[in-house]
């Protein structure tokens, strides 16, 4: 497999080419570092945007499909959606108003969605949506029952269409600025966890497992 997306007139990044990324790679550790992704889709006209969590999992992104999986129904070959995962990494203060930003990493998918209906392959997804949330967290809740998995859509995106766009680094003003008495600069941003809080009906006795007590970001 090639190690970079090529780009088609769909995915080419044609404003700030420069901040394009088709890189395999970089777009699978902008996925695998999101939580959340947006799942675009339109159905008579009327454009929906939905947030929801998900999963790459190889070649593939798995997400719920709750509201996507409605208009599913019967429709074998899929539903076209464009998918992104977005981090905001840092607050750019230009000294002019215009040149405020944010530095960034977001990826765009395209393709047809289609909903998974093989048993075992859901059992993989939801593995990896529990396991995306906090990885040792699988083993230690119970496993989904067969009403469960009945109970849930899910949504698979094979990665081909994919691009990235990062924005990193400082201010770019415009050269007459730079001599502005305005303070300018970068604020970083990054999503941290608190520590853990024991839900009111959980057992005193059960100690906070390891791989929640040490999960850093
Ligand atoms: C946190 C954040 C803040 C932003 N703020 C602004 C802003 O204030 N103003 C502004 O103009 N833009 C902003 N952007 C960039 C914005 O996402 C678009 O890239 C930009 O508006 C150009 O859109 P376009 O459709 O004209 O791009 P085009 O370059 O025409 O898009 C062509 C193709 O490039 C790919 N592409 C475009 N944008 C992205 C992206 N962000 N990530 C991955 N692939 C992409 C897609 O496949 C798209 O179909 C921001 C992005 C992020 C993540």
């Amino acid at each position: 497999m090639s190690e970079a997306f090529t780009p088609n007139e769909r995915t080419r990044v044609v404003r700030e080419p420069h901040r394009g990324v088709y890189d395999r790679e970089s777009i699978y550790k902008i996925l695998d570092e999101g939580f959340v992704c947006h799942v675009g889709f339109a159905v008579e006209g009327q454009p929906y945007v939905i947030p929801t969590m998900y999963a790459r999992v190889g070649e593939a992104i798995y997400f719920h499909g709750s509201g996507a999986s409605r208009m599913l129904r019967g429709v074998s070959s899929g539903i076209a959606v464009c998918v992104t995962v977005t981090l905001v990494d840092g607050l750019v203060l230009a000294r002019s108003v215009f040149n405020h930003s944010m530095n960034y990493r977001s990826v765009v998918a395209l393709g047809k969605a289609v909903l998974v209906d093989v048993p075992g392959e859901k059992v993989e997804a939801l593995r990896a949506f529990t396991e995306k949330i906090l990885p040792g967290r699988w083993e230690e809740a119970r496993q989904p029952s067969e009403k469960e998995l009945k109970a849930t859509s899910i949504l698979r995106l094979a990665l081909t269409e994919v691009s990235a766009k990062m924005r990193t680094g400082p201010v770019e003003d415009d050269a007459e600025d730079y001599a502005l008495k305005v303070w300018a600069g970068i604020v970083p941003l990054r999503m941290v966890a608190d520590a853990a809080i024991r839900d009111e009906r959980c057992d005193a006795g059960i100690a906070v497992p390891e791989y929640v007590a040490e999960w850093r970001r």
